[in-house]
């Protein structure tokens, strides 16, 4: 078994450690070593990182109480080496899993529902709740979180006897009755779990419950804690600020400004388009009649505007009538006839024109990657048969 240094104290960052065992794992080695303060991946929460000697540790696994290091390099057995843990992101780990006690304590205790599931990754901590519960009501128990931090209780963590844990209430996902470690935040929480917590509330800074979504009769809220909580609250505030400065709005109404804009954006999106259908439509009175086909060049027409100006002229035209917008290789298309049946014949021309494309009801749209002219020449000579 490897000692686990992180049992005792969560806030060793370098070691002395002698290499136990140390093999090729395709293209990793696995190290183990007789004592430990790296985290395995364990109960939701990613593996800690770091070095074992000049060795860099990528992951770290438990198997039947050994802890394996998978590491970049092979060590040598028996050798003693000094190790060292990313301790920044450990730290951020420890602030956001102590505040997710707080949060499951609370939600517990306000509303009976449990933590069901956890995950703890280098970016995101998202938590799993066995019930329903609203924005307001996350918002209540995101304020008694805070107040849990603010009170900046201590962080107790201990192994009761068999008898001692049956006299407890705790939270636990495993069914354990032995070697239990308890996890205790003073008045908030108290709970099973493995993996190392600040030892004080107020280590964790602010608590903040970000979004949540309906997740298998419950619901899934994300949340950040203490640096993470900071990273996210400064991106928003750089986007709250480039927002606030696009509108000419001062930050706290930035959000009214944004649905004004949007409400007559929508509106006037709706009012282009109908203008734009009216010029195709004008477009379409303008041409003359003709026996043969005829192909109309747009470049500022879209494929709607297109199909309106075709569906307008074909009356007009006795053989096809192509409408394209785009450029040179590259043009978009639409054609019709009200004499000439497509379907018989669209494949044909698309193989001829390096175009692709189909549909029905004797419209066909797709795009052809040739040059203008090459398609004005094949309409202008199109057999029908
Ligand atoms: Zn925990």
């Amino acid at each position: 078994m490897t000692d686990k240094l992180y049992y005792r104290d969560a806030y060793i960052k370098e070691f002395e450690a002698t290499v136990l065992d140390s093999f090729a794992d395709g293209e990793r080695y696995v190290c183990v070593i007789d004592k430990t303060a790296f985290f395995p991946e364990e109960g939701g929460q990613s593996a800690d990182t770091g070095y074992i000697g000049d060795a860099r540790v990528l992951d770290v696994r438990e198997n039947n109480g050994i802890i394996c290091h998978y590491t970049d390099k092979m060590l040598t057995v028996g050798c003693q080496y000094s190790c060292k843990i990313d301790f920044d992101e450990r730290f951020e780990k420890m602030q956001c899993h102590t505040a997710e006690h707080i949060i499951s304590g609370i939600i517990k205790k306000q509303y009976g529902f449990e933590n069901v599931g956890f995950h703890l990754g280098k970016y995101e901590v998202t938590m799993d709740i066995g019930g329903y519960l609203t924005r307001e009501q996350l918002d209540e128990v995101e304020l008694i979180a805070n107040r849990a931090v603010f009170d900046n209780v201590s962080v107790k963590t201990y192994f009761p006897s068999v008898e001692e844990l049956q006299t407890l209430n705790y939270r636990s996902k495993l069914d354990l009755t032995e070697n239990v470690r308890i996890v205790e935040v003073e008045g908030y929480d108290l709970c099973a779990c493995c993996a190392p917590h600040v030892a004080h509330t107020g280590e964790i800074g602010l608590i903040k419950i970000l979004n949540f979504e309906k997740h298998r009769g419950g619901i899934r809220i994300n949340i950040a804690a203490g640096y993470r909580a900071l990273y996210d609250y400064r991106q928003k505030y750089s986007n709250v600020l480039r927002i606030s400065a696009l509108y000419s709005e001062p930050q706290p109404t930035v959000a009214d400004a944004a649905e004004t804009f949007m409400f007559s954006y929508e509106e006037t999106k709706a009012k282009l388009k109908s203008v734009c259908l009216a010029n195709a439509r004008l477009e379409a009175r303008l041409i003359n009649n003709t026996d043969g086909s005829l192909v109309c060049y747009y470049p500022d027409m879209n494929m709607d505007d297109l199909r309106e100006f075709v569906n307008t002229a074909k009356q007009k035209v006795g053989g096809i009538i192509v409408a394209l917008t785009g450029r040179d290789g590259d043009y978009k298309y639409i054609m019709t006839s009200s004499r000439v049946d497509l379907s018989a014949i669209y494949k044909k021309i698309n193989a001829d024109l390096l175009g692709r494309g189909g549909g029905r009801d004797n419209m066909i749209q797709g795009s052809f990657a040739t040059d203008l002219d090459s398609i004005s020449h094949y309409f202008q000579n199109v057999k029908y048969c």
